[in-house]
């Protein structure tokens, strides 16, 4: 992929990856990462972890590096809801918890875990290495941390691991809804990579054929394997697991999100900020972003029947929206894969939904399919929902 995008035609520059190495099988932590720590020599290791995922990885990784070199395991806590999350308090306990002479950090969970562990690493200017614990979010090789700052959800660029190691046999224990969570992340790519297609048509946005064309072929090598998803098998959970890697590599190579990312990531990211301020449980980015792009294809398809006075407009809803899967189809497989399909499965309310169908473009300048609704108030000319 590195010399895909490096001999790339589209104008832009891509960034170099500098993730030394990834690795994605059943030896991934006991022979691989083992092998890593003792070729980079590391003097002190501290593992980044919370209650649940030192069980599942925190502990093992203890053992097998114990004696190979120092290392030190710190545990986060959850707030009063039961969450850990990347705010304040979180951070500043992490980055106290990890002594000074610390040389490397392993990031043991899943996403949250990971943005804190970067903005640690970064902070410190030390690396870190990835030991995802599920396969629930494309964001483990990404260098943005999107962090709670002020009681508000922030994106700040922060570092990419030094190297990421995913042990299939520890993800494929992981519960079916952060499987269910990771396959919605890339659900999401439906609806992003129209978005961005979209705004290249009508704003002349800068766009990367390759980029789209390689997260669309993770995407769809997906949505070949919802069986095996479903039921966790290796193959199933390394596709899954090697799609989500994909998607976030290319991210860090453009530098920026635009091929991962469009109007499913802004309705989730709104409705965690509602959820953060009324102090509610959160629910798993995944599942929000698989239902809202769900949502989204659909009012997409219903716009092809609309009447709109602007022929390019016309023409580009036209060709871009109507190769698009239905929100059925897409309902279809997440139901499959054991994901929620809809918004009142994950206790939206209907007003809230509304709402975030007109705010949420206002929290990015990113053209969407929702800034297209907003500017020529397309929603109140349809009628959507699966019935
Ligand atoms: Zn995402
Ligand atoms: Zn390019």
């Amino acid at each position: 992929m590195k010399n895909t995008l490096g001999a790339c035609h589209c104008k832009a520059d891509h960034f170099p990856l500098t993730i030394e190495k990834i690795v994605i099988d059943e030896h991934a932590i006991d022979q691989e990462l083992v092998s890593f720590v003792k070729t980079a020599s590391f003097q002190k290791i501290v593992i980044v972890c919370d209650n649940i995922t030192d069980q599942i990885a925190g502990k093992r990784l203890m053992s097998l590096l114990h004696g190979i070199t120092e290392v030190i395991s710190l545990q986060l806590e959850a707030n009063k809801a039961g969450d850990v999350t990347a705010d304040e308090r979180t951070l500043v306990s992490a980055l106290n918890g990890i002594p000074l002479d610390t040389d490397v950090l392993i990031a043991a969970g899943a996403g949250t875990i990971h943005d804190i562990v970067r903005f640690c690493a970064y902070q410190r200017g030390i690396p870190f290495l990835s030991v995802p614990t599920a396969p629930s979010v494309d964001g483990f090789t990404s260098a943005g941390a999107p962090l709670i700052l002020n009681g508000k959800k922030q994106t700040i660029q922060t570092k990419a691991p030094l190297a990421l190691f995913a042990d299939i046999n520890i993800l494929r224990e992981a519960p079916q809804q952060m499987v269910a969570a990771g396959f919605g992340d890339m659900l999401g790519k439906i609806t992003s990579l129209a978005d961005w297609e979209v705004s290249r048509l009508l704003n002349a946005e800068p766009y990367c054929p390759t980029a789209a064309r390689i997260t669309k072929t993770a995407l769809d090598q997906c949505l070949a394997r919802t069986d095996e998803m479903a039921e966790k098998t290796h193959e199933g959970i390394r596709i899954l697991m090697e799609s989500l890697v994909i998607s976030g590599l290319v991210m860090l190579m453009l530098d920026h999100s635009r091929s991962a990312s469009g109007g499913e990531h802004h309705l989730s990211h709104f409705l965690e900020m509602k959820a953060l301020e009324n102090q509610k449980r959160q629910v798993l980015h995944g599942a929000k972003v698989g239902c809202a792009s769900i949502l989204l294809a659909d009012i997409y398809h219903s716009l092809i029947q609309v009447d709109i006075d602007d022929d390019q407009m016309k023409k580009t809803i036209h060709s871009v929206y109507k190769g698009l899967p239905s929100g059925q189809k897409m309902a279809e497989w997440m139901k499959h894969v054991g994901g929620p399909t809809e918004f009142k499965e994950l206790d939206v309310e209907e007003s809230l939904l509304s709402e975030a169908l007109a705010c949420a473009h206002q929290l990015r300048d990113r053209y969407t399919g929702l800034k297209m609704i907003d500017q020529y108030d397309l929603l109140s000319k349809i009628k959507h929902g699966r019935g």
